[in-house]
């Protein structure tokens, strides 16, 4: 089994598209390129629904959407018989978390992706951002923090490009690094949530695969389950470099892939 489970869905020209012909376009690139089942993610930001949530400019001019013409655009295709499930990719919101939940709860989620995109206002993923006020150590260490708690919310039920503070390729003292990458493993596996191997990174500044081999290997090891992404923006983008996406994943000793219903998951040999 081959899975996707963090997609975007989008026209060919990068706009927003939530419609059954936009889940098409994934599945036949799909089908292409050996996948076989895709996780459609957008992000939570989008939908009117959790406007109180936003009050960065970045994220408030972007909410715009409703949720149910995106759900049933999925489950439309779901129940035409094409692998897709339903999913979305949900943003941090420290205290918010909860009320957050609360919003998304009547809708029959297959999965819940858990990113951390934003701290107190300011992004990871962009510059300048965090990175003009705090030290790299300190962007990691904030940076984590709210990844563990994110996974212990119960909020989501798979944590996205999980060591996304290294994509402009600062990273702190490789001793702190290490000791990092232990601690939050730990601290993952206690919550049951899965990690994504993503090839997104492989595309941003750092050019690597999220997350690191040590990372994951820190998290296998530990029992953390594991599903495959390419965050893709795009219908031409699905499956891209999965090749070493999978390799990742048998390099730290992962056979497994996460496949997800109604939020429960199920394991099934990778590949
Ligand atoms: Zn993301
Ligand atoms: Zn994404």
């Amino acid at each position: 089994m081959i899975v996707d489970y963090h997609l975007h869905l989008r026209d060919g020209a990068g706009a927003i598209d939530h419609s059954v012909k936009a889940v098409e376009r994934f599945v036949e690139v799909a089908a292409a390129r050996g996948v076989d089942e895709l996780g459609f993610t957008e992000h939570v930001y989008y939908f009117r629904e959790t406007r109180e949530l936003w009050d960065i400019p970045y994220l408030s001019e972007r909410c715009r959407f409703e949720l149910d013409p995106y759900c049933e655009a999925v489950l439309e295709a779901k129940g035409r018989g094409l692998p897709v499930k339903l999913g979305l990719e949900v943003d941090y919101v420290g205290d918010r978390q909860d009320r957050l939940s609360e919003l998304l709860a009547p809708y029959p989620w297959d999965f819940l992706l858990g990113s951390v995109h934003w701290l107190e206002g300011e992004a990871i993923d962009q510059q300048p951002g965090l990175w003009a006020h705090a030290t790299t150590e300190d962007v990691w260490q904030r940076y984590f923090g709210a990844l563990v708690e994110l996974a212990s919310s119960s909020a989501v039920d798979v944590l996205a490009h999980p060591d996304l503070a290294k994509i402009f390729g600062r990273r702190p003292e490789p001793d702190v690094l290490a000791r990092l990458h232990r601690d939050v493993a730990q601290e993952i596996a206690k919550t049951g949530v899965c990690v994504e191997i993503s090839t997104a990174g492989l595309r941003k500044p750092v050019g690597e695969l999220y997350p690191d081999p040590d990372f994951l290997a820190q998290c296998v090891s530990r029992g953390v389950g594991v599903t495959i992404a390419s965050d893709a923006h795009e219908p031409e983008l699905v499956g891209v470099d999965f090749e070493l996406a999978l390799a990742a994943a048998r390099a730290a000793g992962c056979e497994t892939v996460a496949v997800f219903d109604a939020r429960s998951a199920r394991l099934e040999a990778l590949g």
